[in-house]
């Protein structure tokens, strides 16, 4: 077939579609217009999906008269003016492509009045073709109504689902603004009837009851990192860990209060959770990172949902430190301080001033300075949480412990020479594990099972990668791999202490965790610590005695049972002296 160049309709129809998949796309860019505008009000109302009518108002700078019919052009954008612009963009929109596109596969009519104009304009549009532009009175703003979506592509919206499943989406997405942009007030109609309002008051909290019911509101815990020393901050909301869900749906992540999605991020908060959840289950978040515009590219997909980041790593431990300090500031674990009784404390749900929680279980290992892992009050260098240093041996070993008990499937209760123990059963299985596994890298005599039937590994070129690198190395932990193709490799065996139902899919987790874990810090034993890490058995699961007991013989004898490979404490001692004394016996 000769090549012939597109009829503009036709081409502008294609590239539509790259802007407005569903009418959900058509919500989120014309918000996002909303608050480029300064919107302190944004109002949208749905109708039949959104696929019948979506309209959004808004009184924000609205539009001079004079430059309405510019909007609807392709390109023609009020934000960005030169090239260097490009490469640090301030605003939600910068490309000039919604409006265009929009009205090509709708019937769009906008309304504005800029704030010092003395009346308002109207342009009407019909799949692409404007058909009025005159004078209407209106208040300051904007208003923009879309209907009758994709209306000349039926082969388009065939691929829409129910008009409740469409609705929720758009639900989703008023929510997820609604807890970025605590300022703005917002209103969502489905058919007439209010789905969410928030008040605007700028306070993130009541944006947030606003949005979820209150049993899921009070289990979020606020997240906020402004260390002034550092140019990447964080604020946002992450829950509490018995607060979790089946799929990763719930975790949102804004760029400077752009939505985005990325892997990497979600890799990052689940991090933060390591051993705090049961297995396969996620955290609920809503997360903005504010970083320097020129520190992240936002051009870099059709939508703009996903951005690149110039420091990865930094992004990374930003968010994962920021969560790991709100979860360990709500850790549910008494503070039993040294500085004597503080009963107030152990009510406390919050216990963002009782910076002991950890100190204990480094005391027990007699370096109090050295391995602090710092207070609550000072943001900084808390959940700095870092490997297990190898030139670091504690040297004072456990003492032999008495199980007393399992408590919420995650804690082990024991009693020793001197008090009471409390340990994270995850935690110390980790520590178990990974000794094991050094010892046996390091013999050269790895402990292999030879899985039934070989699995076939799909991965990424970006996990081939980092499997390539580590082959020496995963052969010497007892994984046994043949190259099968491109991007995939077979698993014949795996390290004897795993036990994962699916080896394959615990392989590919090892090595997203080799990756980041690498981006963080360099450390031999990130392997055999990300090994270790899915191979452990999981908060949620029930053990019996026999199983505790020997869990505690074995971390016994391991050479640094205080800490976890990642540094975290496996336990925590509570003496006898400072039990008496929270009793008042001494
Ligand atoms: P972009 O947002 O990338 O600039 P759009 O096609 O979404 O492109 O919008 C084109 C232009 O129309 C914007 O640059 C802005 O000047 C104007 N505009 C659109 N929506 C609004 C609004 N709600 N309030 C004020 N101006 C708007
Ligand atoms: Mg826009």
């Amino acid at each position: 077939m000769p090549i012939k160049v597109l009829e503009p309709e036709l081409a502008t129809q294609i590239a539509a579609g790259e802007v407005v998949e569903r009418p959900v796309s058509v919500v989120k860019e014309l918000v996002e217009n909303c608050l480029d505008a300064g919107a302190t009000q944004i109002t949208v109302e749905i109708k039949g999906g959104g696929v019948e009518q979506v309209r959004v108002i808004d009184d924000g700078e609205g539009i001079p008269a004079n430059q309405v019919a510019l909007a609807f052009q392709h390109h023609a954008t009020s934000k960005l003016t030169h090239q260097e612009q490009l490469d640090s963009i301030g605003t939600l929109g910068f490309r000039g492509e919604a409006i265009p596109s929009i009205a090509a596969v709708s019937q769009m009519t906008l309304t504005t009045r800029s704030r010092d104009a003395g009346g308002g304009q109207q342009v009407q549009y019909q799949w692409g073709k404007k058909f009025s532009e005159s004078p209407q009175g209106c208040s300051p703003g904007t208003a923009v109504t879309v209907r009758d979506l994709f209306g000349n592509l039926p082969a388009r919206r065939k691929f829409l689902k129910s008009n409740s499943a469409e609705t929720s989406r758009i639900r989703e997405l008023i929510d997820r603004y609604a807890l970025a942009y605590p300022e703005v007030r917002f209103q969502l109609t489905v058919e007439g009837r209010t789905s969410v309002a928030t008040p605007g008051s700028g306070n993130p909290a009541e944006a947030l009851l606003s949005v979820y019911q209150p049993d899921i509101a009070s289990g979020m815990l606020r997240v906020q990192a402004d260390d002034p020393e550092s140019d990447y901050g964080v604020d946002g909301f992450a829950s509490a860990p018995r607060l979790n869900r089946a799929n990763r749906t719930y975790m949102t992540f804004f760029i400077n209060r752009r939505w985005i999605q990325s892997r990497m991020l979600s890799f990052a908060l689940e991090e933060a959770y390591h051993g705090l959840l049961p297995e396969r289950r996620y955290p609920l978040a809503s997360l903005n990172l504010t970083l320097p515009y020129s520190d992240v590219d936002v051009n870099s997909h059709p939508a703009k949902r996903e951005v690149r980041f110039l420091d990865e790593s930094k992004v990374y431990s930003t968010l994962q430190r920021a969560v790991r300090a709100a979860l360990i500031a709500d850790s549910p674990v008494p503070v039993l301080g040294r500085s004597g009784s503080d009963i107030n404390q152990l009510s406390s749900a919050n216990a963002a001033a009782s910076p002991s929680f950890f100190r204990s279980a480094f005391d027990l290992s007699g370096s109090s300075g050295r391995r602090s892992v710092g207070s609550i009050g000072s943001r900084t260098n808390l959940g700095s949480v870092p490997l297990a240093d190898p030139g670091f041996t504690p040297q004072q070993a456990l003492p032999a412990l008495r199980v007393v008990g399992q408590v919420r499937l995650t804690y082990i209760v024991a009693e020793g020479p001197d008090g009471m123990y409390l340990l994270d059963q995850h935690a110390a299985h980790e520590r178990v594990l990974f000794d094991r596994i050094v010892r046996k890298g390091s013999d050269r005599s790895p402990v292999s099972q030879s899985l039934l039937s070989p699995m076939t590994v799909e991965m990424t070129p970006a996990q081939t990668e980092v499997l390539h690198t580590n082959l020496a190395f995963l052969a010497s932990y007892g994984f046994e791999l043949e190259p099968f193709g491109e991007n995939s490799y077979l698993l014949r065996a795996v390290p004897s202490v795993m036990t994962s139902q699916n080896p394959a899919r615990s392989l590919v987790d090892i090595l997203d965790m080799v990756a980041f874990e690498g981006l963080l810090r360099q450390h031999d034993d990130i392997l055999a610590a990300s090994i270790a890490c899915h191979s452990a058995i999981r908060a949620g699961k029930a053990l019996t005695e026999p199983e505790m007991r020997a869990l505690l013989e074995e971390l016994e004898v391991t050479d640094n049972p205080h800490t976890c490979p990642h540094g975290r404490p496996t336990l925590i001692h509570f003496s006898e002296y400072q039990m008496d004394r929270e009793f008042g016996r001494r």
